[in-house]
């Protein structure tokens, strides 16, 4: 009796050995299986901090060379870096055409647990382009067209309601929009989209009607500091985006869009027959359709190629 308590006490001991090494394994395995898993979703944050650093680098670095191709690479480096951290690889390249950006960009980084059982550093990189193409259709127009010939950008001048001859006043013409008043679409712009190739009828523009929207629309600047043509809030309604059209007939009374430009207003005058909106078309970019295949009036959208 004595014999088989003695036995079964053995046996007892030796199974109870066996489950401690079965549950000793278990841990470590759950162990090394988090410390894997937990590395793998690292790895994953790292990529994709990478990827989308790449993709605001591409998206500004259009739009500053959109505005000024010259002095757009240093400005492209410096918001890389203060976007994505250890970047041990940058390059910047500018298509010939001065349209397409594409950003590549690396770096390196420890594995948090993996690096304790001999993983080495990873080095990551990442690849995005952006384009800028010409907007094909935007909504929010003013009602005044101008000609694609008296186009500068930059430079300042004066839209007129009246035909000069002087150098710096350029002609606009008032157009019919839609069923919105003449007043709302100067302070508002136009409700709905206006596409390459549209048509609209001109019409005689009210001097009374001009001024007081332009000066309302002046006023509702009230962004601090004041917006300028160079830094200016991206919602200003001193920004006011035009129909561009071809060289008209007078006797025609109506025009064709062929494209979309930016008029930044800084002033105005007017006297009792004539209107002076003082400002300077610029380069803006704008979220809205684009298209390669029509010329550049200035207002540009941004497309991510890869
Ligand atoms: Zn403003």
């Amino acid at each position: 009796m004595a014999k088989c308590f003695t036995k079964l006490c053995g046996l007892w001991n030796k199974n109870r050995g066996n489950t401690s090494i079965v549950i000793l394994c278990t841990i470590i395995i759950i162990i090394l299986l988090s410390a894997v898993i937990t590395d793998i979703g690292y790895s994953a944050v790292m990529r994709y901090q990478l990827a989308n650093g790449a993709r605001m680098t591409a998206l500004k670095g259009a739009e500053l060379l959109a505005v000024d191709k010259t002095k757009a690479e240093e400005s492209i480096r410096a918001f890389a870096v203060s976007k994505v951290r250890d970047l041990n690889r940058l390059e910047i390249k500018v298509s010939g055409s001065g349209k397409e950006l594409t950003v590549s960009m690396g770096r390196s980084f420890d594995y948090i647990f993996l690096k304790h059982i001999g993983f080495k550093r990873k080095q990551i990189c990442s690849r995005m382009t952006a384009k800028l193409s010409s907007i094909s259709s935007y909504k929010g127009i003013r009602p005044f067209a101008v000609e694609s010939r008296y186009l500068v950008m930059g430079k300042r001048c004066e839209l007129t309601n009246k035909v000069e001859n002087e150098s710096k006043t350029i002609p606009f013409t008032a157009i019919k929009l839609g069923d919105d008043t003449y007043s709302t679409d100067i302070i508002y712009g136009y409700g709905k989209k206006v596409s390459i190739g549209d048509y609209y009828y001109t019409m005689e523009g009210d001097n009374d009607t001009e001024k007081e929207s332009l000066l309302h629309t002046l006023e509702s600047c009230t962004h601090k500091p004041g917006c300028t043509y160079l830094e200016y809030n991206k919602s200003c309604p001193r920004l006011m985006v035009v129909p561009v059209v071809q060289s008209r007939d007078e006797e025609i009374k109506r025009v064709c869009v062929i494209g979309f430009s930016t008029f930044f207003m800084e002033s105005m005058e007017s006297s009792n027959d004539s209107l002076r909106i003082k400002g300077r078309f610029i380069r803006q970019i704008v979220d809205s359709d684009t298209s390669d295949d029509i010329s550049d009036f200035g207002l540009m959208g941004i497309r991510l190629v890869d």
